[in-house]
């Protein structure tokens, strides 16, 4: 789960990461307010999406007056924008974020991650801030430093030191590179974060080290027990299907193609997407009703897969173990009787109660695709898709 920029600051603000003095609006006037309250005479309007890239699309604008701060939320809020990271669809601004201009003397990297190889937390730096790391570590590998924490010592103080005089920090810099390194260690490991990232951590010119932007991401599997983050998640941002399934306790993931998929567990989602792909059609989801799945259960799962218009088919595939096939079978028929399906729906049944959920299936009079096993099914539901 990610959260917005002005939420992170607050978060890292609460750990002693200094940020600038800001306030979050939903209005032009509310923007002006404000920008009045946090006072000063330079402002920053951002725009508050889950996307970077912002300073370059216009989701970043300088302002210099009560005036200009109105003018920037007026051109932000309820319009799109599209940065490299959003699709060509871009995101909606529905918030803005105001605060303080830093005058900045140069913009670092730096950023913690859980580095998958090495299964610990690893803290990335640069001195090339400002831009993408990724940019930064293909033009100038040498120039992004990584330090990996033991997780049974955490973060010390000597690793902090090394870092930041790697990125250039010296004198005055380096106890506050140490102190903001150590704040957002904790909040990674307080939080179950998978992802912060400070781009850019500026220096001012007052010589002090102060994190301009924020980016965390968080550990969906840790929210049941994160509850201060869960209450910041936006749903705005994510899709609404995707939104809509976890309520229902389905897991679905929205793709790009034309062919709906309805299975159980991932292993099976990702062959069955295999399978399509091999003959020659390409996944709209894939859908994951779980184990032990009700008849309700899979109706949902159909509605929801109906809900993307790129689909053209839909692929049922389902390998029962704790699954029963006869209630797959009857959440399917209730799903053709209540929902007014057009798409042809192929449906391959495996596992226990496999004859009594064909047999539903064929008695029910319902236009349902049957295949014997999966490839058969996929060489179906790509013709179906096609036709
Ligand atoms: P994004 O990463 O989405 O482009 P950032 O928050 O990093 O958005 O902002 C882009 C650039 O705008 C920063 O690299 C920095 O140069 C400038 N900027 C952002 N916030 C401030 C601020 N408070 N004061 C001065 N400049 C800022
Ligand atoms: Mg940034």
């Amino acid at each position: 789960m990610n959260i917005h920029e002005y939420q992170a600051k607050e978060l890292l603000k609460t750990y002693g990461v200094p940020v600038p003095l800001g306030g979050v609006a939903y209005s032009d006037k509310q923007a002006a307010n404000v920008a009045e309250e946090i006072s000063g005479d330079r402002w920053v309007v951002k725009a508050q999406i889950h996307a970077g890239g912002r300073g370059k699309a216009g989701g970043v604008r300088l302002a210099h007056s009560i005036g200009e701060v109105r003018q920037a939320a007026d051109n932000m809020l309820g319009r799109r924008l599209v940065t490299h990271q959003t699709g060509p669809g871009g995101s909606l601004v529905q918030r803005i974020w105001i605060e303080q201009a830093s005058d900045i003397a140069k913009e670092y990297y730096l950023g913690f991650v859980i580095d998958r190889g090495s299964q610990r937390i690893t803290m990335i730096a640069s001195s090339e801030g400002g831009m993408d790391i990724e940019e930064v570590n293909r033009t100038h590998p040498e120039k992004v430093i990584k330090e990996t924490v033991d997780p049974a010592i955490g973060l010390r103080d000597f690793q902090c030191r090394k870092v930041a005089a790697a990125m250039g920090l010296r004198g005055k810099l380096m106890p506050q590179a140490v102190k903001i390194m150590k704040a957002i260690y904790r909040c990674i490991r307080d939080k179950d974060a998978l992802l912060a990232e400070i781009n850019p951590l500026a220096v001012n010119k007052n010589d002090q080290l102060v994190a301009l932007d924020a980016k965390i991401t968080f550990d969906d599997n840790a929210l049941y027990r994160q509850h201060q983050i869960n209450e910041m998640r936006d749903f705005d941002e994510e899709d609404p299907k995707e939104v809509e399934a976890s309520g229902h306790g389905l897991n679905y993931i929205a793709l790009d193609g034309s062919i709906g998929c309805i299975v159980n567990g991932a292993g099976l989602a990702m062959a069955t997407m295999d399978a399509i792909t091999l003959h020659g059609g390409r996944p709209a989801n894939f859908l994951d009703v779980g184990g032990g799945a009700s008849p309700e259960k899979v109706t949902n799962a159909c509605r929801i897969v109906l809900q993307d218009p790129n689909v053209k088919a839909i692929l049922v595939n389902i390998f029962a173990g704790i699954n029963r096939c006869d209630w797959i079978a009857k959440g399917l028929i209730q799903a053709m009787e209540s929902l007014n399906i057009t798409a042809p729906m192929v449906v391959r049944l495996a596992g226990t109660n496999v004859e009594a959920g064909r047999e539903l299936l064929e008695s029910s009079g319902l236009s349902f695709i049957t295949a014997q096993n999966l490839d058969d099914a996929a060489a179906k539901a790509v013709a179906a898709a096609q036709g």
